[in-house]
């Protein structure tokens, strides 16, 4: 062999040795010893240190180091689309997925024709600084620019890497740059280019690295340790002779430069060596690794890969390997025509297959197990016929395998190992697995029927979101959970009439009914349900859950509305251990005299707040209205009045809009996004779900899933007291209707103000010309569709992401058609807010929306849907509680006053709902029951 361990601390380099071997038998490689150094020697080899936020040093027992290459613009058309898009969001996630798939260093490159690759480094490492998730690890800046390495070099905090310099254009100014470098304090990258181009050879590669080393040991000082080597990975299998034997000219002069030039590393961009196999993930993977293994017993310190679709080298299948092998290290001359016959063969296969093939080698009940708890669909009809046709009944699979594996995946979801978003992945698969059993069921089914028998589930539970209502993702996803833990759920769906819900309970026997609602008027219609199965003798319990709905209100109004026990349910992940007590015989007792002794507690404490509570009467809370000095104030003007409708608004434009932390809430995994990708519990599972969300949006918006649309309006106003008059035109002498808004009444304390929405209108009597503006849109339609879709497909995952992302959506596009209305009304001409700007709502003006706290009656959305015409506009039309139908959708109206605010109405006495009664022409009766969650008093008593 020729291979020599130099002791390399004090070479000259007139002892560089120039002979190694350049005709490498094929048969010394696999027996190749690590070229790693004698322990004696490591004291003398300084290491290399790099940093981000956080140091990283490469020691001599580093294996190897993986440089993310995925943010680069010229090898990653996704990353490119995004950056040119200017979605700076969707590309830092890019880079916190290569950070967690492995990558300790990550490569950026923005040289692109069309962009300002300047302006888009130094955007893109600034906001990375933000991100404690990526900014940790060294940043290797990727230019043939100089002017953006040196951009990117201003933005780092740390020790990072600059790719490239070389002697391309001359010693000067490689040595000017090489000085620059050093002045930055960064370590660099050395392509083996000279003035006379790029080295393919062995022999040039090696000349080149020498010559280089030389002069920046020598004569700049640059310290050995900082310098890496980048021989060039050239791609083989190209049907070009000379392009055989690229690969091992790579491998042997990096065994040369590591036993040659002390001190330096070298590195390579892998992918390059695949290249004639693109598109071909199996045969390209093969070669990544096959390729890095050779080159890093050769000396190979790091590579510019990408970290999450690396074969193990084990692991590839020994036919391939040595195919790839007899490619990679030129050992027979028809090696690439055999590569790509084989090729052929695994065409569109990807990594799964190989990657994951250990756990496809167990037995047939371990594979379902696995499926279950890592929820992978991929194979699970597969697995679930083999099982089938080994044990006796299909009925068995589900009771034995299906069941153990739903199991492990309650206990970890009971424990906390387990989030949300993973078990519903699993229950796609158990639906998958049952729906392929079920056909074969049915004799069966028959036959324990016959038998007497019931069927196997642990209970059935009723659920409806209840008349009037629309909304259900979390009631879906309480379905799913309990579907997945073997309950019967039988899902009435939404706007579900109360006989509805108690006939189909009776029919089915249910051993529980659970009701959902998203808004206020819901409250009242779960009253009436719990006082109807009341009269009607219902004994099973009655579980409520929704966003409006609370432990108080359940305890003070649903409870003692009938005798029989009333359970509030916080979120989907209670429901298990809530359903489990209520069914089962030994916990069941205890479970509802805790449950009643808290909610007796809760009605005691209510009527304690009640009295302690001081309410100022309306004339004096309207003496601490919020008092604008309107004198000196000019209103802006809309550059219109009336109505603009948006139809079909394209997805792409709202997608940039989206504020994705309340997506994450929705599936209960609480933080803020992107912060939420470091929570060490469940950071992992954010982002998987993330990139879930991302494929499923694109495909959303590409194939146009979903409509948007949307209408808006100015009209001219003035508040009346708490009221705001809206006029037909430019005189304001015909009233053209009223918006009526409610009064803050606590008593704050003297000088403290009673807010109103009518505070922020300029008054009839100031003389101003003010206006109003209001809003409807959707992304609603479309929906029904898609979720079916996926239903039938038994992807319940799938079908709750579509409704969370056209959630996500219509929210997008009330934050973008608030901006264009800023800039329709002059005020917002010159806002220039980032999106987090937006979603921080740090603008002038407001956009309260009818049912949250600064105007919690819903039934003003009936004047506005009609002011807008949004029935026809933007189809969207109300139920008769007020709630917007289709669901994803959202209304308000625009205030433009620089102190316009949000604030809580909250409770209500009285004189203020007699006085609003009498402004909206209704009995007080109604006001009593629209505005009843705020009501200060108890109707029925006057208390
Ligand atoms: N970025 C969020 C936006 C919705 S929440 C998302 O994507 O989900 C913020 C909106 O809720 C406000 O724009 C306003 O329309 C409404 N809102 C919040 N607090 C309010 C209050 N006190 N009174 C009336 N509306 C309110």
């Amino acid at each position: 062999s020729t291979i020599k361990h130099q002791p390399s601390t004090s070479l000259e380099p007139s002892t560089i040795n120039h002979q190694p071997s350049t005709s490498l038998e094929p048969s010394t490689i696999n027996h190749q010893p690590s070229t790693r150094l004698e322990p004696s020697t490591i004291n003398h080899q300084p290491l290399t240190r790099l940093s981000g936020t956080q140091p990283f040093i490469i020691r001599p027992e580093t294996n190897f180091v993986n440089i993310g290459e995925r943010t680069n613009v010229t090898g990653s058309p996704r990353f490119a689309k995004l950056i040119l898009a200017g979605d700076y969001e969707a590309a830092l996630s890019v880079s916190q997925q290569q950070v967690d798939s492995g990558a300790q260093i990550i490569d950026v490159n923005m040289d692109e024709g069309m962009l300002d690759s300047e302006r888009a480094m130094t955007t893109f490492l600034t906001l990375i600084q933000g991100e404690p998730g990526i900014n940790r690890v060294p940043i290797m800046v990727d230019s043939s620019k100089w002017s953006v390495i040196e951009a990117g070099l201003k933005c780092l905090p740390g020790k990072g890497i600059v790719n490239s310099i070389s002697l391309k254009e001359g010693e000067e100014k490689f040595k000017e740059q090489a000085r620059l470098v050093r002045r930055y304090g960064a370590a660099v990258v050395v392509m083996a280019f000279d003035e006379s181009g790029q080295a393919d050879s062995f022999e040039r590669k090696i000349q080149i690295c020498e010559r280089a080393y030389r002069i920046l040991t020598e004569e700049i000082g640059f310290p050995p340790e900082d310098i890496i080597f980048d021989p060039n990975i050239l791609t083989v299998a190209t049907g070009i002779e000379e392009h055989n034997n690229y690969a091992v000219a790579f491998i042997e002069a990096t065994r040369w430069i590591k036993q040659n030039l002390p001190g330096c590393r070298v590195s390579g961009g892998v992918s390059n060596i695949s290249f004639s196999f693109r598109g071909n993930n199996v045969v390209r993977e093969a070669m990544h690794s096959a390729f890095l293994y050779h080159a890093i017993q050769a000396g190979l310190d790091m590579g510019i890969v990408n970290a999450g679709q690396l074969a193990v080298y084990e692991e590839i299948p020994k036919d391939l390997l040595a195919l790839v092998e007899d490619v990679l290290l030129n050992r027979r001359s028809d090696a690439t025509e055999r590569l790509l016959a084989f090729a052929e063969t695994v065409k569109s296969q990807g990594k799964i297959e190989v990657k994951d093939e250990e756990w496809r080698l167990g037995s047939v009940e371990s594979r379902l197990s696995h499926a279950l708890v890592k929820g992978i669909a991929d194979f699970i009809e597969m697995d679930t016929e083999e099982a089938r046709k080994k044990y006796d009944r299909p009925l068995s699979v589900i009771e034995g395998p299906l069941m153990d594996g739903m199991n492990i995946v309650g206990d970890l979801f009971g424990s906390g190992r387990m989030f949300l978003p993973q078990v519903v992945k699993s229950a796609r698969v158990m639906k998958k697995a049952v729906a392929v059993l079920l056909p074969y069921m049915e004799e069966e089914k028959e036959a324990i029927r016959a038998a007497g028998g019931t069927t196997q589930a642990r209970g059935k539970i009723v659920m409806a979101t209840v008349k009037g209502d629309v909304h259900d993702i979390g009631k879906n996803i309480v379905g799913v959970v309990l579907g997945c833990n073997n309950y019967e759920v039988i899902d009435l769906g939404v706007m579900v009439p109360c006989d509805k819900i108690l006939q189909t309970a009776r029919e089915v026997n249910a051993d529980l009914i659970g009701l959902s609602g998203l808004i206020t008027p819901s409250l009242d219609e779960m009253v009436h349900v719990a006082r109807e199965m009341e009269r009607e003798g219902f004994d099973i319990p009655l579980l409520i859950g929704g966003a409006t709905t609370s432990r108080a209100h359940t305890a003070v109004k649903i409870a003692p509305a009938r005798k029989q026990p009333v359970i509030h349910v916080l979120d989907a992940s209670r429901a298990v251990g809530v359903v489990g007590s209520l069914l089962s015989a030994d916990h069941k007792e205890r479970f509802l005299r805790d449950n009643y002794c808290e909610q007796d507690e809760l009605r005691e404490q209510h009527l304690t707040r009640r009295e302690q509570r001081v309410m100022l009467t309306i004339e004096e809370a309207r003496r601490r209205k919020f008092a604008i000095e309107w004198s000196g104030y000019t209103p802006p003007r809309p550059a219109f009045t009336g109505v603009r409708e948006l139809r079909d608004v394209p997805l792409e434009e709202l997608v940039p809009y989206i504020d994705w932390s309340p997506f994450f809430h929705t599936w209960e995994l609480k933080g803020r996004y992107p912060a939420i990708f470091d929570d060490e519990n469940y950071g992992i599972r954010a982002r998987e779900l993330f990139d879930d969300a991302q494929a499923l949006l694109d495909e959303i918006v590409r194939m146009r899933l979903l409509t948007a649309h949307g209408v808006y309006a100015f009209w001219h106003a003035n508040s009346v007291g708490d009221d705001i008059e809206l006029f037909t035109d430019e005189s304001r002498k015909t009233v053209l209707t009223t918006f009526h808004t409610l009064r803050q009444q606590m008593d704050k304390g003297d000088g403290q103000v009673n807010y109103c929405l009518a505070d922020f209108v300029a008054p009839k009597e100031s003389g101003l010309c003010d206006f109003l503006g209001g809003f409807a849109v959707t992304s609603g339609h479309g929906l029904p569709e898609l979720v079916e879709r996926f239903r039938k497909d038994n992807d319940d995952y799938n079908a709750i992401m579509a409704e969370a992302l056209a959630d996500r959506l219509a929210e997008a596009f009330a934050e973008k058609l608030h901006e264009i209305v800023r800039k329709d009304w002059e005020y917002g001409r010159d806002e220039k807010l980032p999106v987090d700007g937006l979603i921080a709502e740090r603008y002038r003006g407001i956009r309260p929306a009818a049912g949250y706290p600064a105007c919690p009656d819903h039934t003003e959305k009936g004047l506005l849907f009609e002011l807008l015409n949004a029935g026809q506009a933007a189809e969207i039309r109300l139920t008769e509680s007020y709630a917007m139908f289709p669901a994803s959708s959202v209304s308000g109206l625009y205030f433009s006053h620089p102190r316009s605010r949000y604030f809580p109405v909250g409770k209500i006495g009285r004189d203020q709902i007699e006085d609003y009664a009498a402004r909206k022409c209704w009995p007080v009766e109604e006001a009593e029951r629209w505005m009843a969650p705020n009501l200060s008093y108890d109707p029925d008593t006057s208390q």
